[in-house]
C-alpha cells in the first residue's frame, strides 16, 4: 500500500486526543462496489501516536464520489471491450 502525505495540521487529534500534527494521507485502496473489485484513490487522516486512520464527514464524502465515478469508469471500459469481442 502506498500512502503519500498531502498536507500536515497542527491541531486536536480526534484519535489520541492530543494536539500535534495530524497528516492527510492519500492512499490506494481496493473495495468491492456492487460486486466490482476496484483500486482507486481514498484520502485519510492519520495519528502517529495511535497509527489509525480515521476521516470526517468531507472525507467520507469525497471518498464515496471518488469510488462512484471509478465505478463508472471501469463500467464503461467494459462495455467498450466487450464491443470488440
Ligand atoms: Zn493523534
Amino acid at each position: 500500500m502506498k500512502e503519500k502525505i498531502l498536507m500536515s495540521k497542527h491541531e486536536l487529534c480526534p484519535s489520541c486526543m492530543e494536539i500535534h500534527d495530524v497528516h492527510l494521507i492519500e492512499t490506494e485502496t481496493s473495495t468491492i462496489f456492487k460486486g466490482i473489485k476496484i483500486n482507486c484513490p481514498a484520502k485519510y487522516f492519520f495519528c502517529n501516536n495511535t497509527k489509525e486512520f480515521f476521516s470526517d464527514e468531507e472525507l467520507l464524502t469525497n471518498n464515496i464520489q471518488i469510488m462512484k465515478n471509478t465505478y463508472q469508469e471501469k463500467i464503461s471500459d467494459s462495455l467498450k471491450n466487450d464491443n470488440y469481442s
